[in-house]
C-alpha cells in the first residue's frame, strides 16, 4: 500500500485523535468488563465505525487499505480497541454488506456506523476450532424457515452483540462446499441463549462466550447468502480478518518499540542510560528490523488486494508472521523496562498478555501454517 498524501494525512490525524480522546477509554478499558460508555460514540463520531460499509448504509464507504491503517493506529493506543471497530466493520458486517439481500442490509447495517449495534461471529464450537469443518450445529428446514440446535463457543463478544451470524450444517451428506449456511440471528430470539462469558489472560473489555441455539426457528429470512453458501461466505470474511488481526499486531509492536526505546533512554544503570549498553540496543534493533518488516509484507498484501491479485496465501502469511512478531517484541519490551515491565497497569504488560490471544484467535499459527503450505504444494 502507498502511504501517499491521503493515507499519511488520515493516519496523522487518526493518531491525533487517539492520543486526545482514546487514551482516557483506554486506561478505563483495562479497569474490566465491557467497553467504557462514551468510547462507541466517540468512534461513531469520528466515522471510525461502519469504516467499510457503504455510504448507503451510514458507513463511511473506505477500503481495506483504510481499515488496515485504522485498525493500526487504534491498537497503538490500545490493542483490544480495534475488536470494537471490527464488530462493526469486520467479519459479519462485510459478509452481510457483500450477501445479504436489501432488506437484510437496510435492517443491520446503519445501526453498525452509529455505534447502536454490535455483531458476533459463531463459527468455532466445542468439537470444531481449527478444523472448522467438523462444526454439528445443525439447521433443519421446517416447511415456513428453519430450526437450529447446537452450541458454540469462543465466540468474540456474544455477551454484549446484538446480532450473530451462525454458521450451521443444512446438508450433512456433503463434506466440503453445499454443507454449510449462514444465518442471521437476533438477539432476543427465542431458543438463542447465551452462556458462560469466559475472561481471557488478555484485556477484561474482550470477552468470548457460549451461545446455544436450542430448537430457535427461523424465517427463511434469515439465511445469508445462499443455502450451503455459509463456509465460502465465512471464508472469505476470515482471509480479509487476517489483515485486520495482522495490523493490529503491527500497531501494538509499533507502539512496543517506541515505548521500549524511550525506557532504554530514560533509564539509567551503573551510571549509564540502558540505551548505551549493547544487549539493549540488539533488543532494540531486532524488534526494529521485525516491525520493518512485517509492515512491508502487510502492506504489500493490501497492494496486491487492491490490484485484484489473489491474497489468501499472502494474508495467512501476514498473520502469521505479525501476530508472532507482536508477542517477540512485547517480550523484548517487558525486559527493557525490567519489574515496571511485569506490573499491572503497564503499556508494555497488557500487550504482552493482549498479543498472547492473537496467536490463536482467528486460526491459529498451526492453521495458518497449513494454509501457506497447501498453497505452496497445490
Ligand atoms: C480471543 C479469542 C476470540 C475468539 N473469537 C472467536 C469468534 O468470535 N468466533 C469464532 O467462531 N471463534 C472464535 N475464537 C475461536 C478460535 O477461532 C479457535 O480458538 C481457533 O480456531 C483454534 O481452535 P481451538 O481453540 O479449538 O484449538 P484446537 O483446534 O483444539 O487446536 C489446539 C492446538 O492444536 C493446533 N492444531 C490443531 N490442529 C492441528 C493440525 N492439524 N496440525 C498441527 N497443529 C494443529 C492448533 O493450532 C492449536 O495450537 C476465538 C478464540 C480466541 C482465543
Amino acid at each position: 500500500m502507498e502511504i501517499g498524501p491521503e493515507l499519511a494525512e488520515m493516519r496523522a490525524g487518526l493518531r491525533r485523535f487517539a492520543e486526545r480522546e482514546l487514551v482516557p477509554f483506554a486506561r478505563l478499558m483495562d479497569q474490566g468488563g465491557d467497553y467504557p460508555p462514551g468510547l462507541a460514540e466517540a468512534l461513531a463520531r469520528q466515522r471510525i465505525l461502519g469504516l467499510r460499509l457503504a455510504e448507503e448504509h451510514g458507513g463511511a464507504g473506505m477500503g481495506l487499505a483504510e481499515y488496515c491503517l485504522v485498525q493500526e493506529e487504534l491498537a497503538r493506543c490500545h490493542p483490544i480497541l480495534p475488536v470494537l471497530v471490527a464488530s462493526s466493520s469486520g467479519l459479519t458486517p462485510m459478509a452481510i454488506q457483500r450477501h445479504g439481500t436489501p432488506a437484510q442490509r437496510a435492517r443491520y447495517l446503519p445501526k453498525l456506523p452509529r455505534g447502536e449495534s454490535r455483531t458476533a461471529f459463531a463459527l468455532s464450537e466445542p468439537e470444531a476450532g481449527s478444523d472448522a469443518a467438523a462444526i454439528r450445529t445443525r439447521a433443519v428446514p421446517d416447511g415456513k424457515g428453519w430450526r437450529l440446535s447446537g452450541a458454540k463457543q469462543f465466540i468474540s463478544n456474544a455477551d454484549v452483540a446484538d446480532l450473530f451470524l451462525i454458521l450451521a450444517v443444512t446438508d450433512p451428506a456433503r463434506r466440503g462446499r453445499g454443507r454449510v449456511t449462514g444465518f442471521l440471528v437476533e438477539r432476543g430470539t427465542p431458543g438463542l441463549h447465551v452462556g458462560r462469558v469466559d475472561r481471557t489472560m488478555g484485556t477484561d473489555a474482550w470477552t468470548v462466550a457460549e451461545v446455544t441455539l436450542d430448537d430457535c426457528r427461523l424465517g427463511a429470512d434469515a439465511v445469508l447468502g445462499e443455502v450451503g453458501q455459509g463456509m465460502t461466505l465465512a471464508l472469505e470474511s476470515l482471509a480479509e480478518g487476517r489483515l485486520g488481526v495482522a495490523s493490529i499486531c503491527l500497531g501494538t509492536a509499533d507502539r512496543m518499540l517506541e515505548l521500549s526505546i524511550a525506557r532504554a533512554k530514560s533509564r539509567t544503570t551503573f551510571g549509564a542510560p540502558l540505551a548505551e549498553r549493547q544487549a539493549i540496543q540488539w533488543m532494540l534493533a531486532d524488534s526494529a528490523t521485525e516491525v520493518m518488516a512485517a509492515r512491508a509484507m502487510l502492506y504489500e498484501t493490501i497492494r496486491a488486494g487492491a490490484r485484484g491479485e489473489p491474497i489468501a496465501v499472502a494474508s495467512s502469511m501476514c498473520k502469521l508472521h505479525c501476530s508472532e512478531m507482536a508477542g517477540r517484541v512485547a517480550d523484548r519490551a517487558v525486559q527493557i523496562h525490567g519489574a515496571m515491565g511485569v506490573m499491572r497497569g503497564q503499556e508494555v504488560e497488557r500487550a504482552f498478555r493482549d498479543m498472547r490471544l492473537f496467536r490463536i484467535g482467528e486460526g491459529s499459527s498451526e492453521v495458518q501454517r497449513m494454509v501457506i503450505a497447501r498453497g505452496l504444494l497445490a
